[in-house]
């Protein structure tokens, strides 16, 4: 059985195109991980998944502990066997969720107590729980379980979130069991504050992890902050590692965070835009709801492989969508997954020909064209 490994291929300037290797197949980065929150990408089949050229899709711990519960995954073989995806699955360790989603929250250095979203049930996570419930989906890449804080954070919060995350972290990596093929991330978080990003990054690499993820962005603080500090915090992680942004993003957001040396991303944006009407194409996004598609007959994106693409008009995709169809939904979602699959594949040749500045160049001119949907 093969060992959890990360291999760079090749770089431009800070971009970096590798290859990680673990039990369930290889990923190729920069990757995209489409979110399957609570075991389904939503509106997508695993198959339509898998021939957008998805190599890893993310899966949830808060989500899936409460609804079905880890247990019951666990006696139907593990999350891949559940929902029929063989190929490998990170798990969110759930503390930006209980941030986020829950109702109540008491957070101790114990761990985090939460009622439900769902039902309101009482629930108390800590390190030890998030990780065993992430060994019973049986999930290639497991994630520590943190504290993130809101955007905008102040100093104090930030550092105390921060220093209670890098002791959970001690606790996640020594509840992890090792099996070979199989991985965990630390997570550094510390908001803006450059201080205690590097605090936050020496102390994750002394524990020692397989890979690093950047938390605690893309919770409202912009492009530009957040570009800010990834202009510094990937050159504090370890060259040799898989480097996560978590959360992220845009594809404007995407091209820049490789730019700057991230090798992987998950977001909600490509479903979740496909569920309200919008569509990303080669030239920006539009919205589909839009009266100018109605008489359209062209595809939503005339080089795209995605089923949509290759069978129906954009004046279709327009009438679905406005008569609240659910194939709207649907092949909306498809093709947003498709466009971030083609994006990082692009992306990925542009590392490997040494033009990706370029690429990113042209890319930021373009999306000056974005239509606001
Ligand atoms: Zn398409």
């Amino acid at each position: 059985m093969t060992d959890f490994t990360f291999n760079l291929k090749a770089q431009d300037n800070k971009a970096r195109r590798g290859q990680i290797n673990c039990k369930r197949g290889t990923i190729q980065t920069p990757a995209f991980m489409p979110v399957g929150t609570v075991g389904t990408v939503k509106a997508l089949k695993t198959s339509d998944v898998e021939k957008s050229g998805a190599e890893i899709i993310l899966g949830n711990v808060y989500h899936l502990m409460l609804r079905p519960s880890a247990d019951l995954i666990e006696k139907m073989g593990g999350l891949h066997n559940f929902m029929g995806w063989n190929k490998p699955i990170l798990t969110d360790s759930g503390g930006f969720q209980v941030m986020s989603l829950s109702k109540i929250r008491k957070i101790s250095d114990e761990g985090a107590e939460f009622s439900s979203h769902i039902d309101g049930k009482k629930y108390f996570l800590t390190p030890e729980k998030s990780i065993e419930i992430q060994r019973k989906l049986d999930s290639d890449i497991t994630m520590i379980f943190d504290e993130c804080v809101a955007f905008p954070a102040s100093y104090a919060q930030a550092k105390s979130a921060m220093e209670r995350s890098i002791n959970w972290a001690i606790r996640s990596k020594q509840a992890f069991e090792k099996r070979a093929g199989y991985g965990i991330f630390g997570i550094v978080q510390g908001s803006t504050f450059k201080d205690l990003r590097q605090i936050s990054s020496q102390q994750l690499i002394k524990i020692g992890f397989d890979g690093y993820a950047i938390g605690g962005l893309a919770v409202g603080e912009g492009q530009k902050e957040m570009f800010e500090v990834l202009d510094y915090c990937p050159d504090l992680l370890p060259h040799d590692k898989p480097r996560y942004l978590m959360g992220v993003g845009k594809p404007s957001d995407i091209v820049g965070a490789v730019a700057r040396g991230i090798d992987m991303f998950d977001c909600v944006i490509p479903t979740r835009s496909g569920r309200t009407g919008q569509a990303f194409v080669r030239d920006g996004a539009i919205n589909i709801r839009n009266a100018k598609y109605q008489y359209d007959d062209k595809p939503l994106d005339e080089k795209c492989a995605c089923y949509a693409c290759k069978n129906h008009s954009r004046s279709y995709l327009n009438h679905l969508v406005k008569s609240n169809e659910i194939l709207g939904s649907m092949l909306l979602s498809e093709h947003n997954i498709f466009y971030y699959q083609d994006l990082m594949r692009e992306i990925r040749q542009a590392i490997e020909g040494g033009y990706f500045s370029e690429f990113h160049d042209k890319f930021f001119t373009k999306t000056t064209q974005f239509e606001s949907a």
